[in-house]
């Protein structure tokens, strides 16, 4: 495993860290309950090859995240990694909720001490709810009692509200969406070099784009095989990430024991710089043809979910992208089919509490959009959804 400096703390993490959003479950895949010893099994094998940033959240798997790590943790295993959890500021309506929530979350965790503590998906509005009721102050106060050691903030908005939260506050590190693909996107590259600039550690989530970089369409195919050396998609997308400077460490769920090892054995041979131009070529023909083939620009992040009405949004938005990544003819008629047998078309069986719906269902609430850090317009998106899986429309219609 390789290490990397953690902006201007005096200790470095693992290149690869694991993010525990995505584990193995019975059922639902974010609200299934989490396999208990396959995941304790799988975090410990991470451990043991070199992974020492566990990344997790009050409302990851609803707490069974943390709970898992908790257990996995013991025997010896606290000692050996660094805690990164979240603050969820929905359910803080007073600042006393502050205190019991992390109270919460160091039980789950059996530990007496979270390294890095961050307010969970900043944006302009969240910010200003975090101003209003002083949490700020609540952090400074929670590391002076030795419940937390470092402050920071994963980040969903615009570079200028980056740059603003950023100036607000001596953060010690932050965590921003970041690939090969969404490098204009959100915190930018702009905001990554601002936020290295200024010390703080730069952690990056979404690395594959929510799985679509390491399932890659024909023409992307056609270019890693021209280059002079032979990646993984996956690879492809990580080496992007550790050739940066700025970078910290990546955060990538893994949610089998073959992805940590290959994860980890692409993280062993990584380092700043290390990439040659006609890797950064190859790079930059990718990120060109993922682009034109994106349609809806969903990382599966889920924080839209679940809808009242049983649509399952990201499901159906990452249909789409994978139908336009196929090629007319079979592939893309097994997408279709996919959208048809995979989700519910009749009321009979949708399912409410594990949100399995098409497209079909959604009523326009409107209750989703402002939960989408990619500012997705979802129910006219998956109007569209609709029109081009089941309807046959021509993508071109409407894109
Ligand atoms: S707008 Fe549609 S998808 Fe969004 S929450 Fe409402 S019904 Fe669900
Ligand atoms: S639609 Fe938005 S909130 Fe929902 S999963 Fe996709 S990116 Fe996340």
């Amino acid at each position: 495993m390789k290490y990397r400096k953690m902006g201007k703390l005096d200790f470095k993490v693992s290149a690869l860290g694991f993010g525990l959003m995505r584990l193995p479950t019975r059922g639902n895949f974010m609200l299934g309950r989490v396999k208990t010893k396959e995941t304790i099994e799988m975090i410990r094998s991470a451990i043991d090859q070199g992974v020492n940033y566990f990344d997790t959240a009050y409302v990851y798997h609803l707490g069974g995240s943390e709970k898992v790590l908790g257990q996995a943790l013991q025997d010896g295993y606290r000692e050996k990694v660094h805690i990164a959890d979240k603050l969820f500021l929905t359910l803080v309506r007073k600042p006393e909720d502050f205190d019991k929530q992390l109270a919460k979350q160091l039980e789950r965790l059996q530990t007496d001490c979270i390294d890095f503590y961050l307010f969970h998906g900043l944006n302009r509005k969240k910010f200003e709810q975090v101003k209003e009721m002083k949490l700020l102050d609540k952090m400074v106060e929670a590391r002076e009692k030795g419940l937390i050691k470092y402050i920071g903030f994963s980040f969903h908005d615009t570079l200028a509200v980056f740059k603003e939260i950023i100036d607000a506050f001596d953060w010690d590190m932050c965590q921003i969406i970041y690939n090969y693909m969404d490098t204009g996107m959100q915190a930018t590259t702009d905001g990554l070099k601002y936020a290295h600039e200024k010390g703080l550690a730069t952690v990056i989530m979404g690395p594959l784009k929510g799985g679509l970089l390491a399932d890659p369409p024909e023409e992307a195919t056609e270019v890693m095989k021209q280059a002079k050396v032979q990646r993984t998609p996956v690879d492809w997308a990580l080496q992007f990430l550790w050739n940066l400077p700025e970078v910290s460490t990546i955060i990538s769920g893994m949610e089998t024991q073959e992805i940590i090892d290959e994860n980890c054995s692409y993280a062993d041979k990584s380092g700043v710089n290390t990439l040659s131009k006609d890797d950064l070529v190859i790079l930059n023909q990718l990120a060109e043809v993922y682009k034109k083939k994106i349609l809806v620009p969903c990382n599966t992040c889920q924080y839209c979910m679940p809808c009242s009405y049983g649509v399952n949004i990201p499901d159906n938005f990452a249909l789409l992208n994978y139908f336009s990544h196929e090629k007319e003819g079979f592939r893309r008629w097994r997408v279709r089919r996919r959208y048809r047998k995979m989700l519910a078309s009749k009321t009979d069986d949708l399912d409410l509490e594990k949100p399995n719906g098409n497209a079909t269902f959604c009523t326009e609430c409107m209750e989703c959009i402002e939960k989408c850090p990619m500012e997705i317009m979802i129910p006219e998106e998956l109007e569209k959804v609709h029109a081009i899986l089941k309807e046959k429309k021509e993508i071109s219609e409407y894109y």
